[in-house]
């Protein structure tokens, strides 16, 4: 038996017990169907076939799950910090010890390369790890003096809060919207995305059995605008962390304002890589081809944008054509794959249009360009060349193994057409000039950027976006901000005299 069929075997075991039951809610520690019965399908993007039915919820659903993280609150939140580490801890555990099962589900649902997806568990248990040594000394504060009065800020968690998450590495970016939420003493109500519901049945599963108190963690699978939408507007949850395109986000905003939610936005992004013609160029073409073409370009912080100097345009793009055209395409559990079918016939279909569209704005497809095979959401790793700054594949979060190349002259012009769309997620840029890094990293429109280097993520440092790529910022001790209310209180040091009113 080959490696892939051996995976596809072990794939297909792991699944089976999500097969046989369904992908169901898990609601206050107990595995139930949507009350209604409804149900609806995950489908492998492989070759389209119905991988689970899965649960179809409604209203009724989601204010069941909220119920039960409200029961639970009390009691997790006044866990002391340290307790809460140990559970935290122990489910981290839990997840490595199940790492492949659910490296070959997220393959199977999603369409990700194993090569990537098989680091997914252990960055999701290290999110949980970070978060739970956090745990003890999130609620600690500062103290401010003045002659009169002393002022002592402490945190505490805002109550039982709303997870709603992408399907692109869904497993890894639950975790790190969950496990700080619990390490901060929030409970939680979590709905995975629609196209990719298994993983997150195993984590709430994986995590009650590491001894997460049942209630703690609820997920009650559905479509957005239905089960997402009560989520969103349920008044017993205090505040919703949402990752997902902006145009959701801003729905989230209204569905959300007649409770006054507290909102934490992570969005979409058209991300620019800026080549200097002073840069290391072969490192730069090996950084800007990783960040488009790993995970099936299905990423937020993809290089979408690549932006070179007019001197060096024709021999950077070349290379980077060259090197997507020999990209290995193919079954997501084959370990030597590097693209898989995207996640989805619908989204799929979604990034092929902008092959026409590409053509029509008189662009050149340099490589790529196609669907690949009959069967699956297969498509080409694709450049795009001769693009200006404002055509759609410039501007339009592609969100596929797709990449549009620009070419400008000076730093002036190479600022503006990085700043030039409504995102502003991340940034690459690549010079050996220092005071060039410093002005144009001064001036990048992101939230966040690397100077010659691809996206290596430090979770102590904050993540997020600015204009239409997020609100707030995850990571470090940001993440608790977002799930903490800081609270002040103040204390006289001395008999101070009181204003006397009416005597
Ligand atoms: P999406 O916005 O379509 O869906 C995300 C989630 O929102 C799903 O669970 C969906 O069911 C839910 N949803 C949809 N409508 C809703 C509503 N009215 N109320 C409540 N919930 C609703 O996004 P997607 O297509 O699943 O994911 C891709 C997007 O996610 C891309 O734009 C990508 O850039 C973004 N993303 C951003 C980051 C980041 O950190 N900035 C990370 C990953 C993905």
């Amino acid at each position: 038996m080959s490696v892939l069929q051996d995976n596809i075997a072990k794939a297909r075991g792991y699944m089976q017990p999500l097969v046989d039951t369904g992908v169901l809610n898990h609601i206050d520690g107990a595995t139930v169907p949507a009350r209604s019965g409804a149900v609806m399908e995950t489908i492998s993007p492989v070759d389209g076939s119905v991988l689970a039915q899965v649960a179809k919820s409604g209203a009724e659903d989601i204010d069941a799950a909220v119920a039960a993280a409200k029961t639970a609150f009390p009691g997790w939140s006044k866990i002391p910090g340290a307790e809460r580490r140990k559970i935290l801890i122990k489910v981290a555990e839990a997840i490595e010890a199940r790492a492949e099962e659910i490296a070959f589900t997220e393959c199977m649902d999603t369409g990700q390369a194993l090569r990537f997806m098989s680091k997914a568990a252990i960055r999701g248990a290290a999110n949980f790890r970070f978060f739970a040594d956090q745990a003890p000394g999130a609620e600690d504060g500062m103290v401010k003096r003045t002659p009169t009065q002393m002022n002592t800020t402490s945190r505490r968690p805002i109550g039982p809060v709303g997870v709603i998450t992408p399907w692109n590495t869904p497993f890894m970016l639950s975790t790190w919207k969950i496990a700080p939420a619990l390490a901060a003493g929030c409970t939680v109500v979590h709905k995975p995305a629609e196209f990719s519901p298994m993983t997150a049945k195993l984590l709430v599963e994986i995590a009650e059995s590491a001894g997460l108190p049942k209630g703690v963690l609820n997920v009650v699978n559905g479509l957005g605008e239905t089960a997402g939408k009560r989520l969103t507007e349920h008044p017993d949850i205090r505040a919703i962390a949402f990752v997902g395109e902006s145009k959701t986000g801003s729905m989230i905003m209204k569905q959300g304002a007649d409770t006054l939610k507290r909102v934490h936005f992570e969005l979409g992004g058209k991300n620019p890589v800026i080549v200097f013609d002073d840069a290391d160029l072969d490192r730069a073409v090996d950084a800007a081809v990783f960040m488009i073409y790993s995970l099936n370009g299905e990423r937020c912080t993809s290089s979408s944008r690549l932006l070179v100097q007019a001197s060096v345009y024709d021999a950077v793009t070349a290379k980077v054509a060259e090197a997507a055209a020999r990209i290995r395409i193919g079954h997501p559990l084959d370990p030597e794959t590097v693209v898989g079918p995207l996640i989805h016939p619908v989204h799929e279909q979604k990034v092929l249009s902008y092959f026409d569209t590409a053509r029509a704005e008189g662009a050149t497809i340099a490589t790529g360009g196609e669907k690949v095979g009959t069967e699956g959401c297969y498509v080409a790793p694709t450049l795009f060349t001769n693009a200006t700054a404002d055509m759609a594949i410039s501007q339009e979060e592609i969100f596929g193994p797709v990449l549009t190349a620009i070419s400008f002259e000076t730093e002036e012009e190479a600022l503006a057409i990085a700043n030039g769309t409504d995102y502003g997620l991340s940034a690459y840029l690549w010079t050996n000039d220092l005071g060039r890094a410093m002005r144009m990293t001064d001036a990048l429109e992101a939230g966040m950027m690397w100077v010659n280097s691809e996206n290596i993520r430090h979770l102590p440092t904050p993540f997020g976006g600015v204009k239409a790529s997020g609100i707030g910022r995850d990571g470090g001790d940001w993440s608790f901000d977002f799930y903490m209310e800081t609270v002040n209180v103040s204390f006289p040091r001395t008999e101070h005299r009181i204003p006397k009113l009416g005597g």
